[in-house]
């Protein structure tokens, strides 16, 4: 069993080859069970000219994976790439390939994309949001739905806050992911990809994500369960970021493994479901 170590930043994708010759001999190459960290396996199960490819998610929360396969003398029983959301510790067989040509060597190749998550999860929109610090306290939004500077074409909200606030839960949910070991902020583009963050998965299947956290700012664990309200973090300004603020933006996975921002309102001092524009100020 090899074992990728590579830190899984959510939204990120990494592609995977491994060639494997299946010749008719018996020296033929056997394909080996690859584990992505402690997030999932890939795992075929070769019985004659027959190879089973299974997926096994790790994790105690949903997991989506897109696989695609490039084969030589061989065919395949689905189309291709295919997707798939794994249920909890689920073992999927996700595609069977079986030898061609008699006497001609037959090999396959595999690559994969994967992100946390449910695809096309729908959205609660019953649902209203705490604003994600302590009560009494009034943040301003910096930049909101469809903003000009980063959120074009997205729904995201940035709250302007000092550096070392108490980030609190704006929803129930699970820890599926965080990351608060980037110590850099500022505007130039390499730090597009080094903010900090949470993600917390939510009972729908969306996911909330707090962006731009202070370096060792998190203050939970993967898996964790956190009730709305709970402090899961401190503010920073890490990350490609003009000044201190947090980020906070509702998604779900795609069927291509892209993400997909979704609106939502939020519980104010003086209103149960706002819609939060740029330049107000708003009180939880
Ligand atoms: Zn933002």
């Amino acid at each position: 069993m090899n074992r990728h170590r590579l830190h899984i930043v959510l939204g990120s994708v990494f592609t995977f080859f491994v060639l494997i010759a299946v010749a008719r001999t018996t020296r033929a190459q056997e394909a080996a069970i690859d584990c992505f960290d402690d997030l999932f396996c890939i795992e075929p199960i070769r019985s004659g000219r027959k190879v089973d490819i299974y997926l096994r998610n790790m994790l105690g929360f949903e997991l989506s994976i897109e696989l695609n396969l490039k084969v030589d003398n061989m065919s395949v029983d689905r189309e291709l790439p295919m997707s798939k959301t794994l249920a909890p510790y689920e073992l999927y067989r996700a595609v069977r390939m079986t030898g061609g040509k008699r006497g001609v060597q037959w090999s396959y190749k595999y690559s994969l994309r994967w992100l946390v998550g449910k695809i096309d999860a729908r959205h609660d929109d019953r649902f209203v949001y705490s604003l994600p610090w302590s009560k009494g306290l009034t943040f301003g939004v910096g930049q909101g739905y469809n903003g000009a500077q980063t959120h074009r074409g997205k729904y995201a909200i940035d709250w302007d806050m000092p550096v070392g606030t108490e980030v609190r839960a704006a929803r129930d949910g699970i820890v599926i992911d965080y990351k608060d070991t980037f110590y850099e902020g500022g505007i130039s583009d390499d730090l597009r990809s080094r903010a900090n963050f949470i993600g917390i998965l939510h009972s729908d299947g969306t996911i909330g994500q707090y962006v731009h956290l202070d370096y060792q700012g998190v203050k939970v664990k993967i898996g964790n369960r956190v009730r709305r309200g709970d402090v899961i973090a401190r503010s920073g300004d890490i990350g490609f970021s003009s000044g201190p603020h947090l980020h906070f933006e509702v998604y779900t996975v795609t069927s291509d493994l892209d993400r997909k921002t979704i609106p939502v309102r939020f519980m104010t001092s003086t209103n149960r479901a706002a819609t939060l524009v740029v330049g107000e100020g708003y009180t939880r």
